[in-house]
C-alpha cells in the first residue's frame, strides 16, 4: 500500500493527541450523563468533570472559569461575539479575518451596523494607529485576529486591546490559530474566540471568553446551558479534550514553538534559495512558528499541490478551498493576483522533522519545473 502522505496543513487543523484521546474516552461510556440532570450521579460527575476542565482551561489563559464558556468552535465563538451588536453601533475588524467574522460582520452591516474593514501592511500588520484613527463614537467593539492561518502574521492585540480600552470600546480576538502555540494575554482581552481542534484535540469544540462584566447576546436559545450564552447540551467528552490539549500544550508549547521554527526558517531558505522565481508571504519575525506562505512563479498552486503527491498541503483556508479567485488575505497585503493563485500554505506541526523538509524540498524542485516547463511550452 502506498505510505499516506506527509501532513503538511496543521492550520487547517491537527490530529487529536492520543492522550488527548485517552484522557476523553470514558466519557462516552462511562462519566456519560447529561451535565445539568443534576438528579443523580451520572449527570453530578459529568457535571464536576466538565467545571474541572472549565478551571484548568481558565488557568491555563489566567482568567477566571466564570469567564470562559464552552461552544462548538471558534466559527460559534466568533458569532455569538459579534452578535452583541445592534443597528447603529459601528465595528470595527480586518480585510483579513477568517470568514466566521467576517461573514456575520457582513450580515450586521446590511441589517445597520455600521462597519470598517482595516486594512494590513505589505507583512499582514494592523497598525494600532489606524485603529486609534478608525474609532468613532458609536464604536462599540473591535476584532482583531491575533494571528493569521494562511500567513502567520502575529498581531499586537495587547496594544489594541489598550487603545480600546482607554476609549471603552469593545476588544475581541480570534485566538483560533494563536491559542496554545505562542503565549496570549487573555486578561488584557474583553472577548476571544477558540478550537480545540488547531491544538491538538478534538473537532467540534472550542470556547469563548467573555470577560466578567461583558454582556454577550446569545445566537442559540433553549435551555439556558453555559449560563444562556450557549445553549444545548455541553459536549463533554469534547470538554474534557479541549481542557487535555491545553494542559498538554502548557509544559510543551515553548520547546515546540522553537523547533517549528527552526523547522519552518530552514524550509524557507531552502526554498528561496535552491528555487528561482519563488516570494514568501508575510513577515519572518512576528510569525506563527509553523507557518510558511510561497508564491511560486508561473506556477499554479492547484497543479502544484497535486503534483506534490508525496504531502498534504493547501493554497490557503481550508474553509475557502474549493473556492476559485486568489485568497483574499493575499490580496489584503497586497500580492498581485497570479503570485496570489501560485501560493502554497506550509503548516508545520508535530509530527514534522527535518527529514520531511529535505524531501519536501526536493520534490518541490521537480514539480515546479516540470509545470514551468509545461506552461512555457
Ligand atoms: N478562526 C480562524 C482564524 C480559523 O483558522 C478557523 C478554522 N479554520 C476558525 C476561526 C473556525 O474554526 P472552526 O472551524 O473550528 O469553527
Amino acid at each position: 500500500m502506498a505510505e499516506p502522505p506527509i501532513y503538511l496543513d496543521h492550520h487547517a487543523t491537527t490530529p487529536c493527541d492520543p492522550r488527548v484521546v485517552e484522557a476523553m474516552t470514558p466519557f462516552f461510556t462511562q462519566t456519560f450523563g447529561n451535565p445539568a440532570s443534576l438528579t443523580h450521579d451520572y449527570g453530578r460527575r459529568a457535571a464536576n468533570a466538565l467545571e474541572d476542565a472549565r478551571i484548568s482551561i481558565a488557568r491555563f489563559f489566567r482568567v477566571q472559569p466564570n469567564e470562559f464558556y464552552f461552544t462548538a468552535g471558534a466559527t460559534e465563538s466568533n458569532n455569538i461575539a459579534l452578535n452583541l451588536l445592534v443597528a447603529g453601533d459601528h465595528l470595527i475588524t480586518t480585510a483579513m479575518e477568517h470568514k466566521s467574522v467576517l461573514m456575520p460582520a457582513r450580515r450586521l452591516q446590511k441589517r445597520g451596523v455600521e462597519l470598517t474593514l482595516l486594512s494590513p501592511d505589505g507583512e499582514g500588520f494592523i497598525d494600532p494607529n489606524s485603529l486609534r484613527d478608525a474609532l468613532r463614537p458609536n464604536t462599540r467593539l473591535v476584532s482583531i485576529e491575533a494571528a493569521n492561518g494562511e500567513i502567520g502574521t502575529i498581531q499586537p492585540i495587547d496594544d489594541f486591546a489598550a487603545i480600546c480600552r482607554e476609549r471603552g470600546v469593545l476588544f475581541h480576538s480570534d485566538i483560533t490559530q494563536a491559542a496554545g502555540k505562542i503565549p496570549i494575554n487573555l486578561p488584557a482581552l474583553d472577548l476571544a474566540s477558540l478550537s480545540a481542534h488547531k491544538i491538538y484535540g478534538p473537532k467540534g469544540i472550542g470556547g469563548l471568553y467573555v470577560r466578567r462584566g461583558v454582556r454577550v447576546e446569545p445566537l442559540i436559545l433553549g435551555g439556558g446551558q453555559e449560563k444562556n450564552v450557549r445553549s444545548g447540551t455541553v459536549n463533554v467528552p469534547g470538554a474534557i479534550g479541549l481542557s487535555a490539549a491545553l494542559r498538554l500544550r502548557a509544559s510543551e508549547m515553548a520547546a515546540e514553538a522553537e523547533r517549528l521554527t527552526a523547522l519552518r526558517n530552514e524550509l524557507w531558505d531552502r526554498i528561496t534559495a535552491e528555487l528561482a522565481g519563488t516570494s514568501v508571504n508575510g513577515p519572518r519575525a512576528l510569525r506563527l512558528p509553523g507557518n510558511l506562505n510561497v508564491s511560486f512563479d508561473r506556477v499554479e498552486a492547484d497543479s502544484l499541490i497535486v503534483a506534490m503527491r508525496r504531502f498534504a498541503l493547501s493554497s490557503g483556508s481550508a474553509c475557502s478551498s474549493g473556492e476559485r479567485g486568489p485568497s483574499p488575505v493575499l490580496t489584503a497585503i497586497g500580492v498581485p493576483e497570479a503570485a496570489a493563485l501560485g501560493s502554497i500554505r506550509f503548516g508545520l506541526g508535530k509530527s514534522n522533522i527535518p527529514e520531511q523538509v529535505d524531501m519536501l524540498v526536493d520534490d518541490l524542485k521537480r514539480a515546479v519545473t516540470k509545470l514551468r516547463e509545461i506552461s512555457a511550452a
